[in-house]
């Protein structure tokens, strides 16, 4: 087991990217303190790994309300007195015009994406610094290499979420607190769901990504929770203030395909 005994704060576990992490860290062995301001599918996904013999617990807290974060900080250590690893996973998004771009739309994004960070980092290395160690985890996204039109809120706040990253891996690097972020490409969670019921048909929008990533389909969200595991564990321990990405290769392609391909080869 590779997080054996560690404690291990996720955020957003009720579906997605963070359900899995909390699933697969307490199968490698870690207590999991799991959060989502839903406490509804919290609870049921922590029922889930409880009832498969993972230990877990599940605090009801929206991560842009700094009240909510001191009692999931706090219930961490009652129940567990210390807290090795956190995972900031909880995050919204949406697309639309930036002309259309409401202030309420704006802070909306901001606080839970990159607000919610701050808050649940800064409490957390307060108790890591007690006992001398502690991992970071952020959950980024590819958005944070280049933008799509119509996302600035969440790729305002996801390149601040990498600043932030950063910034708290070098102050921390001497104190045996490592950050890092995690940034994915698509992966088949809601935001997959919601893009087939938009496309013209489901064919349509694989014809689509398929040709836009390498791999030629989006990540399952345990391709992300493997990868999270690696960073929370020591087997990463040279490993901070990098943003490392799982994309499917989605960020190293140019165009997905050159419409006017010359068949001459270059020079002859
Ligand atoms: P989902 O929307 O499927 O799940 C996110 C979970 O976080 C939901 O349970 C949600 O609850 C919860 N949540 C949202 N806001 C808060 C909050 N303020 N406090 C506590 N919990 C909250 O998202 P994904 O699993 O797809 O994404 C997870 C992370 O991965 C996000 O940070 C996202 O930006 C990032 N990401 C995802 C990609 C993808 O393709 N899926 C790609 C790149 C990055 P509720 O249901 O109430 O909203």
């Amino acid at each position: 087991m590779r997080l054996k005994e560690k404690v291990a704060i996720i955020t957003g576990t009720g579906r997605g990217i963070g359900k899995s992490i909390a699933k697969v860290f307490a199968k490698e062995g870690a207590k999991v303190v799991a959060c989502d301001r839903d406490l509804g599918t919290g609870q049921a996904g922590v029922d889930a790994i409880v009832a498969n013999g993972g230990e877990a617990i599940f605090v009801k807290c929206d991560v842009s309300i700094e009240e909510n974060v001191k009692n999931l900080i706090a219930k961490a250590i009652e129940t567990h007195g210390r807290i090795d690893i956190l995972v900031n996973n909880a995050g919204v998004n949406f697309v639309k015009k930036f002309e259309e771009v409401e202030p309420e739309d704006w802070d909306r994004v901001i606080n839970t994406d990159l607000r919610g960070t701050y808050l649940c980092t800064r409490l957390a290395i307060l108790e890591m610094l007690k006992t001398g160690a502690g991992s970071i985890i952020n959950i980024g996204t590819i958005h944070s290499l280049a933008c799509m039109a119509g996302a600035a809120p969440y790729d305002a706040a996801k390149w601040g979420v990498v600043g932030l990253t950063k910034s708290v891996a070098v102050e921390f690097a001497d104190r045996n607190i490592r950050a890092n972020v995690l940034s994915p490409g698509l992966i088949a969670t809601q935001i997959w769901e919601d893009i087939k019921a938009a496309a013209p048909s489901i064919e349509e929008a694989m014809k689509y990504w398929k040709a836009n990533i390498p791999m030629g389909r989006p990540g399952k969200p345990e391709e992300i929770a493997y990868l999270a595991v690696f960073l929370a564990s020591d087997e990463s321990s040279y490993i901070t203030g990098s943003n490392i990405l799982a994309d499917g290769g989605l960020t190293s392609l140019l165009i997905s395909k050159e419409p006017f391909e010359s068949k001459s080869i270059e020079g002859q």
